[in-house]
């Protein structure tokens, strides 16, 4: 029997084959677990639709999360199609490709408030609607993050800051919704090719660094992201809440 057996989760990131949350996605459903999917545009709906259709999905939903009334509709189709919730993977961020290329002091207000209201508010408007449907349940809350939430990284910007938000949205949120029995954690990512990291300036550098300075001396894939989400999606991590977990080949240990 799989370790997610009767669980029901929703994925929200899922872009193409390459996303991390396919990889995530891919992995619960090996487990047991029933998944929707949701699509941010419909242009992205094209790409979607096929991956979620391959894992059986009965749910594929439109959901802009800067948007509350599709974030309503979505927890409303996903309490009357499945009538609880089990497991919510956050794979989502967004900002102005211009404010990845220079340095984070030109962040103008506008490219601020996007990259917070996608990146890191999204967290705290999707757990407000799983909470009710998690009641009772095993709940599992999780969200993706990077290290330039904690430490400088040239042109990661203004995302960094958003990330710091949105790690210190995990913990208040696992403060909130421990008492419920839902646990809410983050994977801090080593860098990984995928569409939202094709916008950042000098990504490859990124990879290359890492390859030559992390303990293990090579990058991280999305299955091994995906690995460490099982984790946290299943009871393995029922003692777990309110964490930052490194997947990074070690890159966040090292000094110098
Ligand atoms: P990805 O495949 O491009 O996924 C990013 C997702 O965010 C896409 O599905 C995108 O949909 C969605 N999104 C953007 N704006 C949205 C909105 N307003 N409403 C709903 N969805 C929206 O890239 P990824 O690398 O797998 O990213 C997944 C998560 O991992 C992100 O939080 C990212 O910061 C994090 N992460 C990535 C890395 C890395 O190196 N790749 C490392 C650490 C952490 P659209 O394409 O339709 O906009």
């Amino acid at each position: 029997m799989g370790l997610l057996e009767g669980r029901k989760g929703i994925i929200f990131g899922v872009a193409n084959e390459k996303s991390i949350a396919w990889a995530i996605a891919q992995k619960l459903h090996k487990e047991g677990a029933e998944l929707a999917f949701t699509f941010a545009g419909e242009a992205l709906e094209k790409r979607v639709r096929p991956l979620a259709d391959s894992l059986g999905a009965k749910l594929i939903l439109q959901c802009d999360v800067t948007k509350d009334d599709q974030i309503q509709s979505v927890f409303e189709q996903v309490q009357s199609s499945f009538g609880y919730l089990d497991i919510l993977v956050h794979a989502i961020a967004f900002a102005n490709k211009e404010d990845l290329k220079t340095d984070f002091l030109s962040t103008s207000r506008d490219g601020f408030r996007l990259a917070h209201d996608v990146s890191a508010y999204s967290l705290t408007a999707l757990a407000r609607q799983a909470a009710p449907l998690m009641q009772g349940r095993p709940g599992s809350i999780l969200t993706l993050t990077y290290y330039g939430a904690e430490k400088v990284v040239p042109r990661y910007n203004v995302m960094g800051v958003a990330k710091a938000a949105l790690e210190a949205s995990v913990r208040y949120l696992a403060a909130d919704l421990g008492p419920k029995g839902i646990r809410v954690n983050a994977i801090s990512a080593g860098p990984i090719r995928t569409l939202a990291s094709a916008g950042i300036s000098g990504f490859m550098e990124m990879l290359h660094y890492v390859e030559a300075k992390a303990p293990l001396r090579r990058n991280v894939t999305a299955e091994e992201v995906a690995g460490t989400a099982l984790y946290l999606a299943s009871d393995l991590s029922s003692g777990v809440t309110g964490e930052v977990i490194y997947v990074d080949a070690g890159y966040n240990i090292m000094g110098m």
